[in-house]
């Protein structure tokens, strides 16, 4: 089968007032669970959207400003999301696990092989694996990037055929896309091509945290390591997954 991993991002999970919304979620799956029910694609999924939901819970009205109540957040909201997902992909029949990691994981040698054996597991036993940044111990991908680092790693740790990140705009453009005359760029060969583009940060306060960088920082690291990626519209996903023509495609620039 075609392995496929698939960020997305907070932005595409939550509401206007920044809690998770369990109907983009629902939607979400209803794309995930239909493209693996045809039996020729394993995915995998790296969801941030923990902080957002542990908001609500917790009585905050925004994502807090300060890390510890942020991991605090996520703490809460973490158990939360993996329910609304349990739910969701309960209504095809199928079960999710939970993967918490660290980008340090993937760098010590058991934590690794322990790691892409439980995913190969999950996926031979039919479940759909849910992996997020364990945030208690780890604050990388709070801090930059929700987890785009993250995803290219797992990219990585499952020898995936192709990494797929979803946000909220439809890919990368030649420049600020908020300013007029602006294009996406259908595809990047190597990493100079987009040399001199300003890629810039998220535009949503709050929300996103990485913006575009980190994300092409992402498709930079999974590219090297032989895999492609689409970086598109979350509502384009299904397009992403099923091969056709969506977004921004990065070229493989590394062997696998
Ligand atoms: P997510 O929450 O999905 O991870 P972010 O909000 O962090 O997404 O990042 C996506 C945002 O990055 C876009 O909505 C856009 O405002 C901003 N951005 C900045 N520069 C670019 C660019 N060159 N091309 C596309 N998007 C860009």
């Amino acid at each position: 089968a075609r392995r496929i991993v698939v960020k997305v991002g907070s932005s595409s999970l939550t509401t206007a007032t920044g809690g998770l919304d369990a109907d983009r979620v629902d939607a979400l799956v209803d794309v995930l669970a239909k493209i693996r029910s045809g039996g020729e694609r394993e995915i995998v999924l790296v969801s941030s959207g923990a902080i957002a939901a542990g908001l609500a819970p917790l009585g905050l009205r925004r994502r807090p400003k300060d890390l510890a109540r942020q991991q605090a957040a996520a703490s809460v909201g973490q158990g939360l999301l993996v329910a609304r997902y349990t739910a969701s992909f309960a209504r095809y029949g199928v079960r999710v696990g939970q993967i918490l990691l660290t980008s340090d994981d993937m760098s010590r040698r058991a934590h690794h092989r322990n790691a892409s054996r439980t995913l190969d597991k999950l996926l031979a036993m039919g479940a759909f694996p849910v992996v997020n940044e364990n945030d208690t111990v780890a604050t990388d991908e709070i801090r930059f990037g929700d987890n785009d680092r993250l995803a290219a790693l797992v990219a990585h740790l499952v020898h995936a055929d192709l990494l797929v990140l979803l946000s909220d705009i439809d890919g990368v453009y030649d420049g600020n896309p908020s300013k007029p005359g602006t294009s996406r760029i259908a595809e990047v060969r190597e990493p100079a091509d987009l040399d001199g583009i300003e890629i810039g940060s998220a535009g949503k306060a709050g929300v996103g945290t990485g913006g575009m960088v980190t994300k092409v920082e992402a498709a930079r690291i999974a590219a090297a390591a032989g895999i492609p990626v689409v970086l598109t519209n979350t509502v384009h996903a299904a397009d992403a997954l099923s091969g056709g023509d969506t977004g921004t495609y990065f070229h493989a620039t590394g062997k696998r």
